[in-house]
């Protein structure tokens, strides 16, 4: 059974705590180790903007705000044989763990990877966002 390092629970802090507790669930229940990148939380509508810049995120942060700023987003990697990993296999088998825990919590998620074009203009497997 896996769980969070101290460091990804500190990029969650100020974090929807719905969503920080359907994440503990998952990655207790996931096959495979996963963690919380920097920038994986909570972002100011600065960092989001430097993000943008950066051309790492489609919101600038003012006119196209992130679910990100409002804490309502949280980004993941794999972490398999020591490493991190964006592996489309590794991302999709967290994601069907964090969905179906979802459901249990009757919480309305949403995976990057399932993302239409309309709003994010391709995949974002890493992300998961909560709606109202
Ligand atoms: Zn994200």
């Amino acid at each position: 059974m896996f769980e969070f390092s101290n460091r990804s629970l500190k990029r969650l802090e100020g974090v929807n705590p719905q969503l920080i507790e359907l994440m503990k669930k998952a990655i207790a229940r996931s096959p495979i180790d996963f963690g919380i990148p920097a920038d994986g939380g909570k972002r100011t509508a600065e960092r989001q903007k430097e993000l943008y810049d950066k051309g790492v995120s489609k919101c600038d942060g003012t006119i196209t705000k992130s679910y990100h700023q409002s804490g309502n987003a949280v980004d993941v990697y794999a972490y398999v044989d020591g490493k991190a990993s964006w592996d489309v296999e590794h991302l999709a088998m967290i994601a069907g763990v964090v969905l179906s825990v979802a459901a249990e919590m009757n919480l309305n998620v949403r995976w990057g990877g399932t993302f239409g074009s309309r709003v994010f203009k391709g995949w974002d497997r890493p992300h998961f966002e909560i709606r109202d």
